[in-house]
């Protein structure tokens, strides 16, 4: 692999608080990276919301309103990791689909690319810019533009079962799964839209726990514990 995309989870950040950000949890991501990027490995990072928002707060509020604040959450959660990459001895640089001002850079395939050759680690924030799509679709989406090999999908579980482990204590994992199969069985690995778009542009992924130590670093050492789902 020569170019990644990582998508962390929201709440991956906040650590046992479950909202916010935990200090101890996002800098261990950032030493983790940079593991990989001293490999030479290009990097970009999508950082969902769910840590600051999830969805309405109630049925009188506007599904439009309340996307346009679960993008903006993104986009704190990358100008927080990306700060605490630059602590680890990082350079990055933070892309939103959408003007913020001086805050980020406006997303461009060729500035988003030119950053990772350059070694710096690519934050795709404000997801896709739209409401009634996810970090999901924005994490395929990118993936999919920047020309990734995969998509390394650090989750809460370390990787995909064929029903949840949670409610099912004989829930069983797979090592490899295509993503025919994660359509046919309706597994949510990505949400749908996700899912299809990953299979209509052969992206394969690689699902694993974030909880598990060295998760990240461990990647390109062969000593992967995830999932790996593929495309034929
Ligand atoms: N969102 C959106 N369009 C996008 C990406 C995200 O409207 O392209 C909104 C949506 O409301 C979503 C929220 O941002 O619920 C946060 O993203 P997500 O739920 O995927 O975060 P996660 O659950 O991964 O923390």
């Amino acid at each position: 692999m020569k170019r990644i995309l990582l998508k962390l989870s929201g709440e991956a950040l906040a650590g046992d608080k479950k909202t916010g950000f935990d200090e101890a949890t996002c800098m261990d991501v950032a030493r983790q990276v940079k593991v990989l990027a001293d490999r030479g490995l290009q990097i970009s990072i999508v950082i969902g919301g769910g840590n600051f928002w999830r969805g309405r707060t109630s049925e009188n509020m506007e599904r439009t309103k309340a996307d346009q604040i679960g993008m903006l959450a993104t986009v704190m959660n990358c100008i927080y990791v990306a700060d605490a990459f630059r602590t680890a001895g990082l350079e990055t640089e933070v892309f939103t689909p959408f003007v913020c001002g001086s805050f980020t850079e406006l997303f461009s395939k060729d500035k988003a690319v030119k950053a990772m050759e350059d070694g710096k680690i690519a934050f795709f924030a404000g997801g896709t810019g739209h409401p009634y799509f996810s970090t999901d679709t924005a994490t395929a989406l990118r993936a999919v533009e920047i020309e990734a090999d995969a998509i390394l999908l650090a989750k809460s579980i370390d990787g995909v079962y064929d029903s949840d482990p949670a409610v099912n204590p004989d829930a069983k994992k797979y090592d490899t799964i295509s993503l025919d199969d994660v359509l046919d069985q309706k597994l949510a690995v990505v949400d749908l839209t996700a899912t299809i778009m990953c299979l209509e542009n052969k992206m394969p992924l690689a699902v694993f726990g974030l909880n598990e130590p060295d998760s990240i670093a461990d990647l390109l050492k062969g000593k992967f514990n995830g999932t790996y789902v593929t495309v034929k």
